[in-house]
Order: structure tokens, then sequence, then C-alpha cells
């Protein structure tokens, strides 16, 4: 086994969205930058995750025929989906997105190693490669952004973790998905409609990520649509019959079997393990790296950053998380991250967006709230753009005017999200938006329409 050794100014261990943003960063500081990868550069967002993406977009221009039965004239029973052929083309992208990372690596000068990486005292690392040698960096700095794991239960066929679920290339007849949080929403929506049976188990309520309002609507949507929902309810164990797996399960007093081709399971944990973080003294807390506001953990020296630390899962912020943690090592003042202020997006059918408190938390916090919730059936625009589904419902605090939340539910509601997360960050209170123009006819009326109503002005309403 050969050893060799090479020193860097920052060293980042896993390239995802929170290493590879950390890492162009660093560089475009002057700092010379390593950045380790044991599998895929790009990690899960730029592997899996974006596929998945590409995935709902195309359903949902299927969704639009169905939905509609005869639009432009075209009968919707008589489209054919070829489910090998949107997987082929999904990966062609995911490759094209793939080559532009490449390609910025590239030209930011970033020394990609490639190898499984372990932290060891003194600021080194050692990377165990492919050809059985060992190389062994050291830098001033580490960033640990090793990201998550699947915790997979159980070691069969049958049951799917979240990346095998987005590689499918066969489409499955029937699933079971364990959990209702964002990620098995999107994968029910996508799955329903490419024509898989689909039933959703939790033990715990119904979608518990967001607004109530809304939990409520999406409840009734899939149901309505024919997907089976099972709340409080436990597997307490499988059994294997035919090639099919048979769920014998308990809710409440009562007890049924499911059986199923295939079960999708969710969960993940935070990528800790075996990475020698016990060695070095790094301080853990059920398996997330514990760090301060810089993103320092408890030996100095040493950042982690992204899903391995207990903020938000979401790329969006794992990839500020690691722009932010390298400009304070550079001794730049970045802003730091209003966790508070966080778009949350779920692509599914309906897409679901919110930003800000619920009305349960903003009653908790002792707000007075002013809140208005619109349909979009009732808008013009919304006719008009044939997305009727879904409604819009903002929350203020009737003393301040402040903008403490929005949650919407309906299509295309996503791109509506951003706006509302500039607004709280200007600190817009009702009176700006009000007095703001807004397209017509365009989705966006929505939120003139909502805060309008909110305050009794509503011209249409
Ligand atoms: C199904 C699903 C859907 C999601 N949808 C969204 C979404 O719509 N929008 C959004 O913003 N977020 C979404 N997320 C969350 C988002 O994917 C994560 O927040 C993000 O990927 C975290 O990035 P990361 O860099 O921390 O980790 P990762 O992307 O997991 O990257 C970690 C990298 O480290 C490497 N690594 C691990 N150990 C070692 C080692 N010892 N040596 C070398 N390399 C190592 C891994 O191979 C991997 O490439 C979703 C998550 C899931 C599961």
């Amino acid at each position: 086994m050969s050893r060799t050794s090479m020193n860097f100014d920052i060293i980042i261990l896993g390239s995802g969205s929170a290493g590879y943003s950390a890492s162009i960063r660093s560089s475009q500081l002057g700092m010379r930058t390593a950045l380790i990868e044991k599998e895929f550069i790009g990690g899960f967002y730029f592997n899996y995750e974006c596929l998945l993406k590409y995935f709902l977009n195309k359903i949902k221009i299927f969704q639009l025929f169905k939905d509609n039965k005869y639009l432009l004239g075209i009968d919707y029973k008589k489209i054919n989906i070829d489910f090998y052929k949107i997987f082929l083309e999904g990966n062609k992208i995911s490759n094209k997105i793939k080559e532009n990372i490449f390609f910025s690596i590239k030209k930011n000068k970033i020394n990609v190693i490639y190898g499984n990486a372990k932290l060891k005292k003194g600021k080194k690392i050692e990377i165990f490669q492919k050809n059985n040698s060992i190389l062994e960096c050291t830098a001033s700095n580490i960033i640990i952004s090793t990201g998550s794991k699947s915790s997979k239960l159980y070691d069969e066929k049958n049951f799917i973790n979240y990346k095998e679920a987005i590689k499918l290339n066969k489409k499955p007849k029937e699933i079971v998905i364990i959990g209702s949080d964002h990620n098995a929403i999107e994968f029910a929506s996508y799955y329903y409609y490419m024509g898989t049976k689909i039933s959703i188990i939790d033990n715990n309520n119904f979608f518990t990520d967001g607004d109530n309002d809304v939990s409520c609507y999406l409840k009734h949507y899939l149901k309505n649509i024919g997907i089976k929902i099972y709340e409080y309810s436990f597997i307490e164990k499988f059994e294997k019959k035919n090639g099919k797996i048979i769920l014998k399960i308990k809710n409440n007093n009562k007890k049924f079997s499911i059986e199923t081709d295939m079960v999708l399971l969710l969960d993940t944990v935070p990528n800790t393990d075996s990475i020698g973080l016990e060695e070095l003294g790094i301080q853990v807390e059920n398996k997330f790296i514990v760090v301060n506001e810089n993103y320092r953990t408890n030996i100095p020296g040493y950042y982690a950053i992204g899903s391995v630390i207990n903020t938000p899962s979401l790329a969006s912020i794992a990839s500020k998380e690691g722009i932010s943690c390298v400009e304070n090592i550079k001794g730049i003042d970045s802003q730091k991250i209003d966790y508070n202020n966080i778009p949350k997006c779920i692509f599914s059918i309906p897409e679901i967006a919110y930003i800000g408190f619920t009305e349960e938390e903003s009653k908790k916090r002792k707000y007075h709230t002013k809140i208005s919730k619109i349909p979009f059936s009732l808008l013009n625009s919304s006719m008009i753009n044939e997305s009727k589904d879904g409604f819009i419902k903002m929350i203020f605090d009737s003393k301040y005017d402040e903008l403490l939340g929005c949650h919407i539910i309906g299509k295309n509601v996503i791109n509506l999200i951003t706006e509302i997360m500039i607004a709280r960050k200007l600190e817009a209170t009702a009176y700006e938006i009000l007095n703001g123009i807004y397209p017509y006819p365009s989705l966006s009326e929505s939120i003139l329409e909502s805060v309008s109503f909110a305050y009794k002005k509503s011209i249409y309403l």
C-alpha cells in the first residue's frame, strides 16, 4: 500500500450541495482547496434529486391533460407515457447538469480527490483510494460535509430507499410509502400519475410539515384521486408470499394487512459514523455534529455544514451554509442565515410552498393574527391559467402588520414563494405589498388579493 501526502488551505470532505458550494467559494477567495468525494461529485442533489424533479415536471404535463380530459381536443386516455424513455431523458439531463459542475470545478482550479476519507489527529485526513493507495492530506481548515444516508432497516429486495426509488427504471405496480413528509408526497405524486397504486402509512398524523389547512387540503386531494392514507398506523411485522410483501399493520385497536410489491422507506440519518469524529473528540448529538453560528465544531480548525448538522435538510440551505462557513474562515463577516425565513417547497401535484410561521406557531408566539385564505378558484387569473385547485393563506401580525407567514398549495405555486421571502427579508408590511402593482393576469395576483382581503380592501372578492 503506497502513501503520498499533500497540503491545502482548506479540505472539504464530501462534494454534495454543501461541500461543492464551499469549495467554489473557497477557491474564489484565493484559498488552495481540496474536495474529497468517495462516490459521485455533486452528492445527492445533483445525482438523484434533480432526476426526481425532472420526472415530476414531466408528469405535470400529463396531469394537465388528465385533469382537463380534452385539453386542446386531445383525449388524455390516448396518451401513452413511456416510463423508461422519461427515465433515460432524465438521466441525460442529470449528466448535463453534472458537466456544468465539473466545468466550474475545473474553472475554479479545485483539487478533486476521489476516495473514502477519514479524519486523523493534527488536521490530517487519510484518503483510501481505489488503487489500494492511501493519500494523506493536511490543511489549516477542514470542513465536514459528508451528508446523510438512508437508515434502511431491512435488507430485502422489496424494501427500497429514496435513492433506489429515483433510479427505478421499471414502473412498479404498487408501492407502500412509509411516512408522509415532503419527500413522501413527491414520490407519491410521481408514481401515482405514472400509474402505480400508492398507499401511505404514517405512525403519526398525515403531513405535519406545514400549516394545518395545507395538510387537510392535501390529504383530501390525495384521497380523492385514490391514494390510500393510513394515519397512526404501525407496521408490526411483515411476511413474504409469492414475491410480494404482506405488511401487518396496527392502528389503535384495529389490525389489518396490506399486500404490496414494494415498500419505500424514506428515513435518513447524518453520515457521521466511521469518519473519525470520536478519535478527534468532535462533539456529536443524535448523530448530528454540533456547531456554532459560524459552523465551527468544538475542535478548532474543524467545521461542519449541510445534512451533518441539525439545520433544515435542504440543498438550498446546505449550499448557503457552505458559502457562509468559508467566508467566516476567510474573516469575511458574512450575513448569518435566517433559518426563520427559508422557503420550503414540495414539487408534488399539487405543489406546496410555504415560509415563516404557521397559524398555530403564530398563536403560540402570542401574535394577534390577521389571516386571509383565498381559494384559487375565486381568482380570474387562476381561471385563465386553469389552476383552480388550492389556495393561498397569509398570516399577518395585526399590531405591526408584519408578514408572519405564507402557505400556498396549488399549481405552479413554488414560483410565488421567493417574493414572500424577499418581502419578509426587507420587513415589508401589508402596506408595501398593497401599494405594489401586480401583473394581470398572473398567479402572483393572488398575493395582492390575499393581502387586500385580509385588510378588507379587496376589489374582486
Ligand atoms: C427525496 C429527497 C428530496 C429532496 N428534495 C429537496 C428539494 O427539493 N430541495 C432542496 O433544497 N433539498 C431537497 N432535499 C434535501 C437535500 O438533498 C439535502 O439537503 C442536500 O443534498 C444535503 O447536501 P449535503 O452536501 O449536506 O449532503 P449530500 O448531498 O448527501 O453529499 C454528501 C457527499 O459526501 C460524500 N461522502 C460521505 N462520506 C464520505 C467520506 N467518508 N469520504 C468522502 N466522501 C464522503 C457522499 O458520497 C456525498 O457525495 C431532498 C432530500 C431527499 C432525501
